[in-house]
Protein backbone atom coordinates (compact mmCIF):
# COMPACT_ATOMS: atom_id res chain seq x y z
CA UNK A 1 0.00 0.00 0.00
CA UNK A 2 1.44 2.98 -0.96
CA UNK A 3 0.46 6.95 0.03
CA UNK A 4 -0.40 9.54 -3.09
CA UNK A 5 2.20 12.29 -3.58
CA UNK A 6 -0.07 15.04 -3.53
CA UNK A 7 -3.16 14.15 -1.61
CA UNK A 8 -1.11 12.01 0.78
CA UNK A 9 -4.36 9.33 1.33
CA UNK A 10 -3.76 6.20 1.22
CA UNK A 11 -4.97 4.21 -2.02
CA UNK A 12 -5.12 0.54 -1.47
CA UNK A 13 -6.54 -0.28 -5.01
CA UNK A 14 -4.66 1.58 -7.06
CA UNK A 15 -1.13 -0.36 -5.44
CA UNK A 16 -2.39 -3.66 -5.55
CA UNK A 17 -0.01 -6.01 -7.91
CA UNK A 18 -2.28 -5.87 -10.70
CA UNK A 19 -2.33 -2.37 -10.59
CA UNK A 20 1.12 -2.34 -9.98
CA UNK A 21 1.95 -4.40 -13.01
CA UNK A 22 -0.36 -2.78 -15.42
CA UNK A 23 0.66 0.60 -17.84
CA UNK A 24 -1.75 2.64 -15.94
CA UNK A 25 0.98 2.19 -12.98
CA UNK A 26 3.57 2.75 -14.69
CA UNK A 27 1.94 6.24 -15.88
CA UNK A 28 0.93 7.59 -12.49
CA UNK A 29 2.58 4.94 -9.71
CA UNK A 30 2.79 8.28 -7.14
CA UNK A 31 -0.56 9.44 -7.61
CA UNK A 32 -4.07 8.15 -6.88
CA UNK A 33 -6.43 8.46 -9.36
CA UNK A 34 -7.97 10.91 -8.52
CA UNK A 35 -5.21 13.69 -7.86
CA UNK A 36 -3.69 12.32 -11.61
CA UNK A 37 -7.10 12.84 -13.60
CA UNK A 38 -7.35 16.43 -12.90
CA UNK A 39 -3.94 16.93 -15.07
CA UNK A 40 -4.32 17.20 -18.90
CA UNK A 41 -1.81 15.08 -20.12
CA UNK A 42 -0.77 16.16 -24.11
CA UNK A 43 0.44 12.91 -25.54
CA UNK A 44 -2.59 11.48 -26.81
CA UNK A 45 -3.52 15.02 -28.11
CA UNK A 46 -3.16 16.71 -31.37
CA UNK A 47 0.20 18.53 -31.06
CA UNK A 48 1.87 21.15 -33.00
CA UNK A 49 5.03 19.37 -34.07
CA UNK A 50 7.54 22.24 -33.36
CA UNK A 51 6.77 22.97 -29.71
CA UNK A 52 4.17 20.56 -28.68
CA UNK A 53 1.23 22.56 -27.90
CA UNK A 54 -2.37 21.72 -28.32
CA UNK A 55 -3.68 21.92 -32.12
CA UNK A 56 -6.94 21.06 -33.97
CA UNK A 57 -4.55 19.94 -37.00
CA UNK A 58 -1.20 18.88 -36.43
CA UNK A 59 0.38 21.46 -38.19
CA UNK A 60 3.21 24.28 -36.86
CA UNK A 61 2.00 26.70 -34.81
CA UNK A 62 2.71 30.44 -36.11
CA UNK A 63 5.29 30.73 -33.48
CA UNK A 64 7.02 27.66 -34.68
CA UNK A 65 7.01 29.67 -38.35
CA UNK A 66 8.77 31.98 -36.51
CA UNK A 67 11.23 30.08 -35.06
CA UNK A 68 11.36 28.00 -37.88
CA UNK A 69 12.81 30.66 -39.83
CA UNK A 70 14.82 32.53 -37.36
CA UNK A 71 16.97 29.31 -35.99
CA UNK A 72 16.91 27.22 -39.55
CA UNK A 73 15.57 24.40 -37.04
CA UNK A 74 12.81 23.30 -34.49
CA UNK A 75 13.25 21.95 -30.80
CA UNK A 76 10.39 19.57 -31.70
CA UNK A 77 9.70 20.01 -28.28
CA UNK A 78 7.67 17.74 -26.29
CA UNK A 79 5.29 17.72 -22.86
CA UNK A 80 3.72 15.26 -21.07
CA UNK A 81 0.74 17.26 -19.53
CA UNK A 82 -0.67 21.14 -19.97
CA UNK A 83 0.35 23.72 -17.78
CA UNK A 84 -3.14 25.50 -18.20
CA UNK A 85 -4.94 23.43 -15.31
CA UNK A 86 -5.02 24.47 -11.71
CA UNK A 87 -3.86 21.21 -11.06
CA UNK A 88 -0.14 21.54 -12.60
CA UNK A 89 0.30 25.31 -11.61
CA UNK A 90 -0.18 24.45 -7.91
CA UNK A 91 1.98 21.64 -8.41
CA UNK A 92 4.69 23.59 -9.78
CA UNK A 93 3.95 26.10 -7.44
CA UNK A 94 4.40 23.70 -4.58
CA UNK A 95 7.18 22.17 -6.09
CA UNK A 96 9.14 24.84 -7.62
CA UNK A 97 8.72 28.12 -6.28
CA UNK A 98 8.13 26.69 -2.58
CA UNK A 99 10.60 23.86 -2.95
CA UNK A 100 9.13 21.04 -1.71
CA UNK A 101 11.46 18.59 -2.91
CA UNK A 102 9.10 15.65 -2.28
CA UNK A 103 7.19 16.36 -4.80
CA UNK A 104 9.70 14.97 -7.56
CA UNK A 105 8.31 12.27 -7.13
CA UNK A 106 5.05 12.93 -8.43
CA UNK A 107 6.07 12.59 -12.27
CA UNK A 108 9.83 11.00 -11.83
CA UNK A 109 9.16 8.01 -13.01
CA UNK A 110 6.55 9.05 -15.59
CA UNK A 111 8.95 11.69 -16.62
CA UNK A 112 11.82 9.11 -17.21
CA UNK A 113 10.09 6.58 -18.44
CA UNK A 114 9.30 8.80 -21.50
CA UNK A 115 12.51 10.21 -22.11
CA UNK A 116 14.28 6.30 -21.89
CA UNK A 117 11.55 5.57 -24.51
CA UNK A 118 11.87 8.15 -27.24
CA UNK A 119 15.30 8.98 -26.28
CA UNK A 120 17.53 6.45 -26.56
CA UNK A 121 20.04 7.34 -23.30
CA UNK A 122 22.93 5.43 -25.65
CA UNK A 123 22.09 8.02 -28.75
CA UNK A 124 20.83 11.29 -26.52
CA UNK A 125 23.12 13.41 -24.10
CA UNK A 126 20.61 14.74 -21.58
CA UNK A 127 21.08 18.44 -21.27
CA UNK A 128 19.51 20.14 -17.51
CA UNK A 129 18.15 23.45 -18.33
CA UNK A 130 20.24 25.30 -14.90
CA UNK A 131 18.56 27.86 -12.37
CA UNK A 132 20.29 30.73 -11.55
CA UNK A 133 22.32 31.11 -8.58
CA UNK A 134 19.83 32.83 -6.31
CA UNK A 135 17.55 30.41 -6.90
CA UNK A 136 19.69 27.46 -6.26
CA UNK A 137 20.89 29.53 -3.40
CA UNK A 138 17.15 29.85 -1.49
CA UNK A 139 15.71 26.71 -3.38
CA UNK A 140 18.50 24.05 -2.83
CA UNK A 141 17.85 22.42 -5.98
CA UNK A 142 16.93 22.45 -9.60
CA UNK A 143 13.23 20.82 -10.62
CA UNK A 144 14.67 19.25 -13.55
CA UNK A 145 17.51 17.38 -11.71
CA UNK A 146 14.74 16.35 -9.09
CA UNK A 147 13.00 14.48 -11.79
CA UNK A 148 16.24 12.40 -13.52
CA UNK A 149 17.65 11.61 -10.35
CA UNK A 150 19.34 8.07 -11.00
CA UNK A 151 19.55 8.91 -14.90
CA UNK A 152 22.42 10.22 -16.43
CA UNK A 153 22.08 13.96 -17.28
CA UNK A 154 24.65 16.79 -18.05
CA UNK A 155 24.60 20.05 -15.92
CA UNK A 156 27.48 22.12 -18.17
CA UNK A 157 25.03 24.92 -19.21
CA UNK A 158 25.44 27.84 -16.85
CA UNK A 159 23.36 30.73 -16.09
CA UNK A 160 25.25 34.07 -16.60
CA UNK A 161 25.74 35.81 -13.88
CA UNK A 162 22.15 37.91 -13.09
CA UNK A 163 23.27 42.02 -13.91
CA UNK A 164 20.12 43.70 -13.33
CA UNK A 165 18.08 41.00 -15.38
CA UNK A 166 14.98 40.28 -14.28
CA UNK A 167 13.76 36.43 -13.51
CA UNK A 168 12.14 34.44 -16.51
CA UNK A 169 8.54 34.29 -14.58
CA UNK A 170 8.11 37.84 -13.72
CA UNK A 171 8.61 39.03 -17.55
CA UNK A 172 5.82 39.47 -19.79
CA UNK A 173 5.81 37.74 -23.31
CA UNK A 174 7.65 39.97 -25.31
CA UNK A 175 10.34 40.30 -22.22
CA UNK A 176 10.93 37.36 -22.75
CA UNK A 177 11.14 37.31 -26.32
CA UNK A 178 13.62 39.78 -26.33
CA UNK A 179 15.81 38.65 -23.52
CA UNK A 180 19.30 37.76 -24.53
CA UNK A 181 21.91 34.15 -24.52
CA UNK A 182 21.62 33.69 -20.46
CA UNK A 183 23.75 30.32 -21.02
CA UNK A 184 27.65 29.63 -20.64
CA UNK A 185 29.23 26.33 -21.64
CA UNK A 186 31.24 24.65 -19.25
CA UNK A 187 31.62 21.10 -20.60
CA UNK A 188 33.15 19.29 -23.37
CA UNK A 189 32.80 19.61 -27.38
CA UNK A 190 29.94 17.59 -28.02
CA UNK A 191 31.06 16.62 -31.87
CA UNK A 192 27.88 14.38 -33.48
CA UNK A 193 26.00 13.83 -30.17
CA UNK A 194 21.90 14.29 -29.87
CA UNK A 195 21.36 16.23 -27.34
CA UNK A 196 17.85 16.17 -25.75
CA UNK A 197 17.34 19.91 -23.48
CA UNK A 198 15.54 19.00 -20.30
CA UNK A 199 13.07 21.95 -18.55
CA UNK A 200 10.10 22.35 -16.37
CA UNK A 201 7.74 24.43 -18.61
CA UNK A 202 7.83 25.10 -22.40
CA UNK A 203 6.71 28.69 -22.67
CA UNK A 204 7.56 30.73 -25.55
CA UNK A 205 10.77 28.71 -26.30
CA UNK A 206 13.13 31.62 -26.21
CA UNK A 207 15.23 30.13 -23.33
CA UNK A 208 15.58 26.52 -25.13
CA UNK A 209 16.59 27.80 -28.90
CA UNK A 210 19.33 29.71 -26.75
CA UNK A 211 20.46 26.00 -25.31
CA UNK A 212 20.11 24.57 -29.08
CA UNK A 213 22.25 27.13 -30.50
CA UNK A 214 25.09 26.57 -27.53
CA UNK A 215 24.40 22.68 -28.42
CA UNK A 216 24.96 23.32 -31.94
CA UNK A 217 28.11 25.79 -31.80
CA UNK A 218 29.79 23.00 -29.81
CA UNK A 219 29.21 20.25 -32.57
CA UNK A 220 25.53 18.51 -31.67
CA UNK A 221 24.21 16.40 -34.55
CA UNK A 222 20.72 16.91 -33.42
CA UNK A 223 18.93 18.99 -30.74
CA UNK A 224 15.50 18.42 -29.42
CA UNK A 225 13.64 18.91 -25.85
CA UNK A 226 11.09 17.96 -23.76
CA UNK A 227 9.50 19.48 -20.58
CA UNK A 228 6.95 18.83 -18.19
CA UNK A 229 4.38 20.96 -18.85
CA UNK A 230 3.52 23.53 -22.04
ZN1 LIG B 1 -4.04 11.84 -4.45
ZN1 LIG C 1 4.51 25.31 -32.09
Amino acid sequence: MGKCILCEKNCPEHFSLAWLLSWQALKQERLCRKCHEKFLPLLNETICPGCGRIMTKAELCPDCHTWQKSQGGLLKNRALYTYRTSAMKDYIERYKFQGDYHLRLAFKDEFQHYIKQHYPLKKWDLWVIPVDEETMATRGFNQVEGWLEGLNYHCDLQMKQRQGRIKQARKTRQERLRSKQPFLYRGPRVENRNILLVDDIYTTGRTLYYARQIALLQGAKHVRSITLCR
